[in-house]
């Protein structure tokens, strides 16, 4: 497998950190950038590499001649004169004839290549871009895309946006060698905007969602927080080769405002503190995954297309709190069929229904999460049962006021709750992952002050109790 690096940046933004090199030379833990590329790339099955150089680029060819000591074969592209993010491409016309990994020298990853190549090659794609959601997506460049992957547009920082998904190109690319006939002659070309984003028009242009590490080393605030993510280990263990551990959360009165069945996108609001919460489970390196039911589509009451709508409103709001959910899993089913305006084919009794794991299972395959790591929470009792049938632990918020909640139960004027969350020591039963059962009444209860009186709520066996998302959050050992 073949990757072309481009290495001839200049970097002058983070000439704060060191200005004596170009930019892919810049050392994290006395280690060049371009050097942990190439180790990762090597490891994972890239042998050969071109490494495009510009600025400075002799000090590049010093330190890595032809490869050998990493393991790979590498060649060199000298631009006479910077040709932007893709001209020297043009290069490349005659000597490529698989699809390729395209990327920028000054971004530390480490990610599951073949894994991002066998998207690529599924989906008979000319060019895959690799997307994530990051913390600032409301000044990043964002793409939007379909439920196939396909990209269907592409906004510009400068671009005017509502509602949008949080979903941000890294900068790591497949190519597949028909782009190279785009390339006519060698002058300056912008990847993104000349290349890259036409391809929509063409159908060929795709999306690669996933939570691996990419970040680039823009600012100097920015190179030390990724310095300090390599130390840690981080980087490293979210490659989705290595187990991965989440906390999967319920949406209706967990993450936004309960208000019964949500049907429209203004009834739409953020529960406070779910903002804070979401962004300290992103910066532990748990993934966040948000679990729901909406038989608002079985009912008819929201399309498919309105319930995406709904879930950009939601990445959008959490993004402006620098929050961001790794993934959106939700059931459109509902098992009793008869009532006027309902979907027929969506009337059935499926396997993905909370309290039914069926959708942790899904997400478990596609991120490889271990689930005895990981965590479910939500305000009902169907997302305790549905926690346990996955075999994770689980945590209930009373004060969600879905179905089941505290506040179901009391008067909403009761539900002023300062107590702090505590461990259900009384139920420790592990779930028994390959037989689904209704535990309901084998939960404990749990005295909680209310105005000085003392209420019994049912907490179906639950880890772990909380008032609010950020009071769990706070409770569970997220190192
Ligand atoms: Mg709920
Ligand atoms: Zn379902």
């Amino acid at each position: 497998m073949l990757a072309v690096i481009m290495a001839g940046g200049k970097g002058t933004r983070i000439s704060s950190v060191n200005s004596e090199v170009p930019k892919p030379m810049i050392r994290i833990l006395g280690k060049p950038i371009l050097q942990y590329q190439i180790e990762c790339l090597s490891s994972q099955g890239v042998d050969e590499i071109v490494l495009v150089t510009g600025y400075l680029g002799h000090v590049i060819k010093d330190y890595f001649g032809d490869g050998s000591p990493f393991g790979v074969r590498i060649e060199y592209i000298e631009e006479r004169e910077p040709l932007g993010t893709a001209g020297a491409l043009y290069y490349l016309k005659d000597r490529i004839n698989d699809d390729f990994l395209l990327l920028c020298g000054d971004v530390i990853f480490d990610i599951d290549v073949q894994r991002f190549m066998r998207a690529h090659k599924r989906r008979g794609a000319l060019a895959t871009l690799f997307t994530h959601p990051n913390s600032h997506p409301y000044d990043s460049g964002i793409i939007i895309a379909d439920g196939s992957g396909k990209v269907t547009g592409w906004l510009h920082k400068e671009d005017e946006r509502l509602w949008y998904r949080n979903r941000v190109n890294a900068g790591l690319h497949v190519l597949s060698p028909k782009i190279l006939d785009l390339f006519e002659e060698p002058k300056k070309t912008d990847l993104d905007r000349e290349v890259l984003k036409p391809l929509i028009q063409s159908g060929g242009l795709y999306a690669y969602d996933s939570p691996e590490y990419v970040k680039d080393m823009g600012t100097p605030e920015r190179y030390y927080a990724v310095t300090e993510d390599v130390r840690s280990g981080k980087v490293a263990a979210k490659n989705l080769s290595v187990k991965q551990r989440a906390i999967f959360l319920d949406r209706d009165g967990t993450i936004n405002k309960y208000v019964g069945f949500l049907k429209d996108i203004s009834q739409f609001e953020l529960e406070d503190g779910a903002g804070e919460a979401i962004k300290k489970i992103n910066e532990s390196g748990y993934l966040a995954i948000v679990i729901s039911n909406q038989p608002v589509i079985a009912r008819g009451e929201v399309s498919f297309d309105g319930l995406d709508e709904i879930h950009a409103k939601m990445e959008t709001l959490l993004g402006r709190e620098g929050a961001y959910l790794d993934g959106i899993y939700f059931c459109p089913h509902h098992p009793d069929s008869g009532f006027e305006g309902e979907v027929k084919e969506l009337k059935i009794d499926c396997d993905c229904r909370k309290p039914k794991a069926g959708l942790i299972f899904r997400a478990a395959e596609k991120f490889n999460i271990d689930l005895s790591k990981s965590w479910m929470i939500g305000d009902g009792k169907t997302d305790v049962l549905c926690g346990k049938n996955a075999g994770c632990r689980t945590a209930l918020i009373l004060n969600g006021g879905g179905e089941n909640s505290f506040n179901k139960t009391s008067p909403k004027e009761n539900s002023a709750n300062e107590t702090s969350p505590k461990e259900n020591s009384a139920n420790k039963t592990s779930a028994d992952v390959n037989s689904p059962k209704d535990i309901s009444n084998e939960g404990t209860s749990c005295a909680r002050a209310l105005n000085g009186q003392t209420a019994t709520v049912q907490t179906f066996g639950a880890d772990l109790v909380g008032s609010s998302l950020i009071e769990c959050i706070n409770a569970i050992d997220l190192s």
